[in-house]
């Protein structure tokens, strides 16, 4: 008798506690029974073949190794690929996890990640994973670095250690958003250092939240190599579509 009156007052505790933090979908907000909800989880599909074989970003021509920015700027990571385009859901997505606290979406990124890249960053061969820092101001405003958190998530999943204090920004930047590529570009040069021991001869995996023209992934990448890095490989949520 006693013991079902504790089932039930524990089922009726489960039940408040579902109905005061409901799961919520990461990807839309609503409020699922689900992961994600059965409208993202038909919409939201990871970039698939063809894609560009440096930034991983969708091509429409299937004969084509690289997209058109690929083709016409010269970039110093080696490759990467990205989970969706940057766009509707995914798009929203990231933005409530950057600028709305929502870090509870990071682990629901990484282990999308994983199912889809886990296997191209094996064969990468990377032994480290360096997220892309933030500026001081910016982290302090913030009150996290969302590239951190995501790597953490990403280290357990790919069973790959993480290094977040090494990698060091200099200076804070103008937001690359108001800016052309080639400015985007000047505004990064040189904005990052690295302050660990030699990389030399290690391959290295950078993490960041957004790809839009890959120039804060090719700074750091420059400064990686500078440090030794044999090859810098990159995986990132989201990518823009282009220009
Ligand atoms: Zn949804
Ligand atoms: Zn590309």
């Amino acid at each position: 008798m006693e013991r079902s009156i504790r089932k039930a007052a524990k089922r009726a505790l489960e039940a408040l506690l579902r109905l005061l933090y409901p799961n919520t979908c990461p990807l839309c907000g609503r409020v699922t029974r689900e992961r994600v909800c059965p409208a993202c989880a038909d919409a939201v599909r990871p970039i698939g073949e063809p894609i560009c074989k440096k930034c991983g970003k969708p091509v429409r021509d299937e004969q084509a190794e690289y997209c058109r920015d690929c083709s016409r700027v010269r970039h110093y990571f080696d490759e990467g690929r990205a989970l969706w385009l940057h766009r509707g859901q995914a798009a929203w997505s990231v933005y409530q996890f950057k600028f709305h606290n929502r870090r509870i979406y990071a682990g629901f990124y990484a282990s999308e990640m994983a199912r889809v890249h886990g296997a191209y960053v094996r064969r990468s061969r990377v032994c480290l994973i360096i997220p892309i820092p933030l500026g001081r101001r910016k982290r302090r405003r913030r009150g996290f670095n969302q590239a951190e958190v995501l790597a953490g998530e990403l280290s357990g999943r790919l069973q790959v250690p993480v290094d977040a204090a090494h990698l060091v920004r200099r200076r804070d930047t103008v937001p690359q958003k108001s800016l052309d590529p080639a400015a985007r570009r000047e505004n990064v040069r040189g904005i990052f250092a690295w302050t660990g021991c030699s990389l030399e001869g290690r391959n290295v995996l950078l993490v960041d939240d957004i790809y839009t023209t890959g120039s804060t992934l090719d700074s750091a990448a420059r400064t990686l190599k500078k440090a030794g890095a044999e090859k810098v490989y990159f995986l990132t949520i989201s990518i823009g579509q282009g220009y």
